[in-house]
């Protein structure tokens, strides 16, 4: 059988058409982006052709762009940059139960130095109610962020709301968009963005490149201090052929994202409808419909994520237990908690992420091979046994 991989949220392969425009600036054009001379200049008009599309591509003028070197850095750069930065304002910043461990770690680090963190519960779907941010707003809030989607259950999250309750207080709003960035439309203006995260390797991009939007005006410290890269934003001689290809992918996203959402959202929905149908005790995580056209999660009872995962991989199935990030701890994922599930529940997890080499043949195959694992896991499982006699 061909290798099936479903974990496109982990990472995607990286489309040729981004390689194919990377592969001069590693051998020909390989100057260093701030050199004056000829060598230097076509690396700096690569990135600024890159700034260009990916500004254009959320309504953000370049600018606005910053040049990272990953989703985890560009988040890490918004909460340690923000709370520097307004430090004489406040020392209260606002955020989900569900947010990835790149924005709760970072905050975690802060409030040992005294930063206060809210962070708000979510729905049985893993909504936050703008409502709540609302209510959680005090004079010494300096920030809300917020993810555009959540990368374990996929729920899309009401940030234009969010971020206007945010902008009516006077507080900046930042967004994780990690998962969304080439797969649905933003407009950092219709959004009520101030700071936005994005990573290339999610969109068929190379890894180690991320970005982030800073809007005009807004007051941020930077990460990485030295040279004047970046506007003195973020210090590093860029990772010029990254940046290219980050670009690139981009382009590509840009001409297909319509037509592959409405096409991963039907399979999505035949993954949904074909397991749930086959396996009992079986349920779906996230929000039915403001989910990632890309994301199925489900919950099966009884049985351990990880023992499906590793059956499944011996099918040749690639899929994930919460995101990949937490899938070699033993701890439930803090998103299927916050939304409510027990642990047992949250422990007998799978999610499966698709992407454009996903094929209807291949959402077939994980239909009819899933039911048969669970039914080979659970006549094992003593827990099993117990609620069946
Ligand atoms: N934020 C979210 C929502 C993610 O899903 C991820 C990666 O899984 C990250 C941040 C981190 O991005 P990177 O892998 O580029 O560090």
């Amino acid at each position: 059988m061909n290798p099936i991989y479903l974990d496109y949220a982990a990472t995607t392969p990286m489309a040729p058409e981004v390689l194919e425009t990377m592969l001069p600036y590693f051998t020909e054009y390989y100057g260093n982006p701030s050199s004056l001379h000829g060598y230097g200049q076509v690396a700096k008009d690569g990135i600024e052709r890159a700034r260009q599309t990916i500004a254009a591509f959320i309504h953000a003028k370049e600018n606005e762009i910053v040049f990272t070197g990953s989703g985890t850095e560009s988040d890490n750069t918004v909460i340690k940059g923000v709370a520097h930065a307004l430090a004489a304002k406040g020392n209260h910043i606002i955020t989900s139960a569900i947010e990835h461990h790149a924005i709760h770690e970072s905050l975690h680090f802060l409030e040992k130095q005294g930063l206060q963190v809210t962070y708000l519960p979510v729905d049985e779907y893993g909504l936050v109610d703008p409502d709540a941010v609302k209510k959680a707003i005090t004079d010494k809030t300096i920030l809300v962020s917020i993810m555009h989607a959540n990368n374990e259950i996929g729920t899309i999250e009401p940030i234009a709301a969010i971020g206007a309750v945010a902008h009516e207080k006077g507080v900046l709003f930042h967004t994780d968009a990690v998962q969304t960035f080439g797969h649905i439309p933003i407009d950092v203006d219709a959004l009520n963005i101030d700071l936005l995260s994005a990573s290339a390797h999610k969109l068929y991009g190379p890894k180690g490149v991320g970005l982030l939007y800073i809007r005009k005006g807004t007051r941020i410290t930077p990460l990485l201090h030295g040279g004047d890269q970046e506007k003195h934003r973020r210090a590093s001689t860029q990772n010029v052929a990254g940046i290219v290809g980050f670009g690139r992918a981009v382009e590509l996203a840009a001409s297909e994202m319509e037509s592959e959402a409405a096409r991963q959202s039907a399979l999505r929905d035949r993954l949904i409808a074909g397991l749930l149908a086959a396996i009992p005790d079986s349920r779906l995580n996230g929000h039915p419909e403001k989910r990632l056209p890309n994301n199925v999660n489900i919950s099966i009872a009884y049985i351990e994520g990880e023992a499906m995962l590793l059956n499944l991989d011996m099918e040749g199935i690639a899929a994930s237990t919460g995101s990949a990030c937490t899938s070699s701890s033993l701890e439930p994922s803090h998103c299927l908690i916050a939304i409510g599930l027990p642990h047992e529940l949250a422990h007998g997890s799978l999610r499966f992420t698709l992407g454009r080499g996903t094929t209807e043949t291949e959402i077939d195959t994980v239909v009819a091979v899933l039911p048969g694992i669970v039914g080979k896991l659970r006549a094992m499982s003593p827990l099993y046994k117990k609620v069946a006699l």
